[in-house]
């Protein structure tokens, strides 16, 4: 088997050229850009000096804003304020319905399977909506490091399937922006700790945003991060604790459900700096303004704080507890818990987190920032700026991908766990002969037959030379690039025809379907053996009986005579009947036997193109 492999972008730039690169946490509440300056990979601050841009884009008559000024925008404005668009990126008309009553945008009825919003400067669809806020960090990276981005790493949730992993890359195209790679939004976080030069071993990455709660178990081999499992809860964050102080508040105040919109938003903004304040204070004092003008005025300790938000910090602890099991791993096994998220700066999440893995959680780096700036890291090397023993952080694709061959069998080109990025060949042939098309089936999965594996892709490689069986070679090239997106090519060696197809072999399987996957063909293992043996086998009786059959039909008159024909041909039935048997020993019998009547005939084959090869030469030419 040829293997071929692939060089990192940007690795053979000179050492002393240091080129500028960023790493972009892209969030569902904020997002920030860092990069590595002097050796020091830090977020990059806004004119006024605010590292976090606000994942919001606001669409007015007059333009786009984003950030801070479109997020004030969203109380007077909300139907042209796009927030938290990362929740619909890479989703599917059909996937948004079930968010969609808790998204207040007007979302345009079409055929399309992209979803699309309407605003007053025209309809968008999420990758713009994405794009924009890319835009606005790159030009901010640009403008504070004097010069021009050669490319980013982009961060994306470890559960973010293939369309949604697509979709970042094309905002980022879109904004005109060279992507190096996506990287796992818990690898960036366990980067920026320096965990990937530490000793191998099992982490648990918990982050807890604004609106979202994601659990990751990632496991370090030889400075490989796997992703074990992931886990979490898409409408569990901060905000939810917001609602509940908010609502307590109107409890205290008498501020019934049916206040006024402006006394309710102001009072989560509110309830939000009270959470805040009380990261670092023991208690706040709150002063509220009533709808009638008046004002309420109370406190809110920390001990009452814990009552409110305990269920919601412990709502966060079952998916823990769950993406452990999936993972096969126990909460003891975990070398580090590395807290990411803004809501991690809460003394009372730190605390229980802390309690359920029975360890300290590492805080040291500001969770708003740590996964940015894991990136900057990240994206640091591959830009080329370290020198080349450098460690290269690399993804695994997490199951093996092969293609069908004859008899519903899987060959296996790349094998799961293989660092991507990585490209593989393998030389396949005709069955047939003249036999002028194949067909490439690609499949995804561990188990031997053809039947239990994920179909991925088919395509047909036409225009093959005839020749007889086994003669044409058929290079089947399987590339995964850094992203995990796959490309097979098929190409006939002596006539360069080709065909190809790109797949995303992950599309839709989640990390425990793709566990469930692993386990089958444990479980398997055994039967499966047996199975592709039995298959191999027929696969066997199946060429020796195509080969036979087309001898007979070119030269079986013409060598045999009636009689000795009869023989062959009886032969041949014989294997025929037997080999879709279920015993491998009879049908390998019935091969050799058929093998053996049909010697004299192979041997007179062999004679014939023996002598029409020197047929009109002489002798001396031979020698
Ligand atoms: P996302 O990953 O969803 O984009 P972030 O990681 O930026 O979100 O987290 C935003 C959340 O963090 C908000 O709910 C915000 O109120 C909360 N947060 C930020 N700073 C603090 C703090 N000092 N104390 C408590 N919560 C905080
Ligand atoms: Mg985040």
């Amino acid at each position: 088997m040829a293997l071929l492999q692939l060089s990192e972008p940007g690795q053979s730039t000179a050492p002393h050229q240091h080129k500028l690169a960023a790493g972009i946490d892209l969030g569902t509440t904020n997002s920030l850009v860092a990069s590595v300056r002097s050796g020091q990979a830090e977020t990059l601050p806004d004119e006024q000096g605010r590292h976090i841009l606000p994942s919001v884009v606001y669409y007015s008559a007059k333009g786009i804003s984003v950030g801070y000024e479109a997020k004030a925008c969203a109380a007077d404005d909300p139907l042209n304020t796009i927030a938290s668009v990362k929740r619909l990126l890479g989703r599917g008309v059909e996937d948004i319905k079930s968010l969609g009553s808790r998204l207040p945008y007007e979302f345009l009825q079409q055929d399309s399977s992209v979803p699309r919003i309407h605003t007053v400067a025209g309809d968008v669809s999420p990758v713009e909506v994405s794009a924009e806020i890319l835009k606005a960090l790159v030009n901010r990276a640009e403008k504070t490091l004097n010069g021009e981005l050669t490319g980013v790493v982009i961060t994306v949730p470890a559960y973010f399937d293939d369309a949604q992993r697509q979709a970042t890359k094309d905002a980022a195209k879109l904004a005109g922006i060279n992507v190096l790679r996506l990287l796992n939004e818990p690898t960036a976080a366990a980067v920026a700790y320096g965990l990937d030069s530490g000793s191998d071993g099992i982490h648990a990455i918990y982050d807890l945003g604004g609106g979202t709660f994601d659990i990751s178990i990632l496991r370090l081999n030889r400075g490989v991060f796997e992703v074990l499992s992931t886990g979490g809860d898409s409408a569990l964050g901060g905000d939810d604790f917001d609602r509940e102080i908010a609502e307590w508040i109107m409890q205290q105040a008498g501020i019934s459900d049916d206040a006024n919109h402006k006394v309710l938003r102001r009072l989560m903004r509110d309830a939000c700096s009270a959470k805040e304040a009380l990261t670092t204070e023991k208690v706040v004092e709150l002063d509220i303004e009533l709808e009638d003008g008046s004002r309420w005025r109370g406190q809110l300790s920390r001990e009452q704080f814990h009552q409110l938000v305990d269920p919601l910090i412990k709502k966060t602890i079952v998916p823990c507890r769950r993406a452990l099991r999936d993972a096969g791993v126990s909460a003891a096994e975990m070398q580090d818990v590395v807290m990411v998220g803004g809501s991690t700066r809460v003394p009372r999440v730190r605390e229980l987190v802390g309690e359920f893995f029975d360890t300290r959680p590492l805080v040291d780096i500001d969770p708003d920032r740590v996964v940015a700036i894991g990136a900057a890291i990240q994206a640091d090397i591959l830009a080329g700026n370290k020198p080349d023993d450098e460690m290269l952080l690399l993804d695994v694709n997490p199951l093996s991908l092969g293609i069908e061959t004859m008899g519903g069998l899987v060959e296996k080109i790349i094998p799961r766990n293989t660092t991507i990025p990585v490209a593989r060949a393998q030389e396949f042939t005709t069955f047939k002969d003249g036999q002028t098309a194949m067909a490439v089936h690609v499949l995804q999965g561990e188990r031997e037959l053809v039947s239990d594996c994920r179909s991925l892709a088919r395509f047909e490689l036409r225009n093959i030379p005839p020749m007889v069986a086994g003669a044409a070679r058929i290079r089947v090239t399987f590339a995964v690039d850094a992203d995990g997106l796959l490309s097979v090519e098929a190409q006939e060696q002596s006539s360069g025809v080709k065909a190809s197809v790109v797949v995303k072999p992950s599309y839709g399987l989640t990390d425990t379907e793709i566990e469930g996957m692993l386990r089958d063909s444990m479980e398997h293992a055994e039967d499966d053996l047996e199975a592709r043996r039995l298959r191999e086998q027929q696969v066997e009786a199946e060429r020796v009986i195509e080969a036979l059959s087309a001898a007979l039909a070119d030269d079986g008159d013409q060598l045999l005579n009636p009689q000795e024909r009869e023989q062959v041909e009886q032969a041949l039935a014989e294997l025929v009947s037997q080999k879709d048997g279920s015993d491998v020993n009879t049908i390998k019998q019935a091969v050799e036997t058929l093998e053996k009547r049909c010697e004299f005939y192979v041997e007179r084959r062999m004679n014939q193109s023996v002598n029409q090869a020197m047929s009109g030469h002489t002798i001396d030419e031979f020698e």
